[in-house]
């Protein structure tokens, strides 16, 4: 069938890793490219199937081998990452088939960047594959020099800062901490597969913008020719021309966001603050303990998201006593919240996500990063941005309550959260601008949507024609 009968120009399926982190940008760039008139089929583990209800496309499951609790119900990361390997593989070639049977042929695989092996199932069925980064550009040009042995472990800390092309000089303690702390052995596999065969796919995209780190991704555009195409953060908090995206359309958990709207409403404008450690971090209860004191000493109003998993680590004084002050929550729709006028700043791991979501809606930071990519992302908002503040930490690692306070007071109230504010909203500017009509990352997405529906096979190769 033609594809102009067919009433849409390209099928596309987007498979993202299950993570909500991983699940976020990549449904969006689903909805993203729907908007723009192609057929997007969405491809999710069983696991986490029923949590995606996204704008104009659809969604089918593939199997990781743990159809009941997915990564959770693995013996080892390990056993996951093979299984998803195997098992995924398998279940993704059975979709591809039965869209084609269907009479709905797929023309290209959008995949994630952590599931490299999607490349051998598109080359193995002829069709095009484009692999989808969800980092900044700073952390994947350290990781892809690390790949081609231009950085070599250990880095040590004399050597510092690190200097490379593109990137502001960065500090052993502002680098990944794969670099620098407890490794993971399958999550550094992982890691560093990444960049393993770049130059057979068709396209690489990464979930940034050329305004933010694009000089970075300029250096190393050899090795890891990255289209970037971000922020992808829902429509409506950018360039408002996707109706109704008012939300990523996933939530792994129950969100409790209208108890935090009604909360907020009762709070005045800029003088709450947000604070959440995203969905995989898992924070030491010293540290818990401290954000706690720090929190309930500033005596500032605030959301605090701790997962269910986490809040047997919280000290038990404190919900008794945060009364009219506080609101602890295990989950909520943190645009929505974060959105809304009362917060006047967001306390964050500076996961990426997190990260362009405070970018994208002007709202000061305060980076406590914990682990992976999260510094570096830290260095990004204090240093190339200046939309807020790395919280230090002391010795053991730990950021004491009295760094909290200070950094909450200073961005609330104090002369330096004058010019993060500024900054903050020149930046949210400049990210609506690359996802708005002829910004640079829209212009990407117009390309790859032309190539994909016009272009022939010779001409797709890395994107470039
Ligand atoms: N998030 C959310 N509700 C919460 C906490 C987080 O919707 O209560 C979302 C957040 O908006 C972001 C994602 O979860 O899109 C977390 O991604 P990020 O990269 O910041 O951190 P990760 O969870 O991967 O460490």
């Amino acid at each position: 069938m033609e594809k102009k009968e067919r009433g849409y120009s390209a099928h596309v399926i987007v498979f993202p890793y299950p993570s909500q982190g991983h699940i976020n940008p990549m449904l969006q760039f689903a909805k993203r490219l729907a908007s723009k008139g192609l057929k997007i089929t969405v491809a999710t583990t069983h696991y986490t199937v029923k949590s995606i209800h996204a704008l104009g496309v659809s969604v089918e499951p593939i199997s990781d081998g743990y159809d009941q609790s997915g990564f959770w119900q693995a013996p080892s990361a390990d056993a996951y990452i093979a299984e998803f390997k195997a098992i995924g593989s398998r279940t993704l070639t059975e979709l591809i088939q039965k869209l084609d049977r269907l009479g709905s042929p797929v023309d290209c695989v959008v995949y994630d960047s952590l599931l490299g092996w999607v490349q051998n199932v598109t080359r193995q069925l002829g069709v095009r594959g484009a692999i989808f980064f969800t980092n900044s550009s700073f952390v994947c040009s350290i990781f892809c020099r690390l790949h081609h042995g231009l950085l070599s472990l250990p880095l040590s800390s004399d050597a510092m800062p690190l200097t490379l092309p593109g990137m502001v000089p960065l500090g052993y303690s502002e680098l990944p901490t794969f670099l620098t702390g407890v490794v993971y052995p399958a999550y550094w596999t992982m890691v560093m597969n990444q960049f393993a065969g770049l130059d057979k796919v068709d396209w690489v995209f990464g979930n940034t913008f050329e305004r933010l780190d694009g000089q970075a991704a300029k250096a190393i555009s050899d090795l890891w020719p990255v289209k970037m195409i971000g922020p992808m953060v829902p429509s409506s908090y950018l360039d408002g021309r996707i109706k109704g995206d008012t939300s990523y359309g996933a939530s792994l958990w129950k969100p409790d966001s209208d108890k935090c709207i009604q909360w907020l409403d009762t709070k005045p404008n800029g003088s709450a603050v947000y604070v959440s450690f995203g969905s995989m971090a898992e924070v030491s209860p010293k540290q818990m303990d401290e954000i706690a004191w720090g929190l309930k000493g500033c005596n500032i109003p605030f959301i605090w998201v701790v997962k269910e998993s986490e809040q047997c680590k919280l000290p038990d004084w404190f919900e008794p006593s945060i009364e009219d002050q506080g609101l602890l929550i295990s989950w909520c729709d943190q645009l929505q919240v974060m959105a809304h006028e009362a917060v006047g700043c967001f306390v964050t791991h500076c996961g990426w996500n997190s990260t362009l979501e405070g970018l994208c809606l002007g709202l000061p930071i305060i980076g406590v990063p914990q682990w992976a990519d999260q510094p570096t992302n830290a260095k990004l908002v204090e240093d190339v941005c200046g939309v807020g503040l790395r919280a230090k930490m002391d010795g053991e690692g730990i950021v004491r309550r009295e760094e909290i306070e200070f950094c909450i007071r200073e961005v609330i109230h104090g002369e330096r959260g004058k010019e993060i504010k500024k900054n903050s909203r020149k930046w949210r500017e400049l990210a609506k601008e690359a996802v708005d009509e002829g910004g640079s990352s829209d212009k990407n997405i117009d390309e790859f949507v032309s190539m994909l529906c016009g272009g022939n096979r010779s001409t797709l190769i890395n994107g470039s024609i």
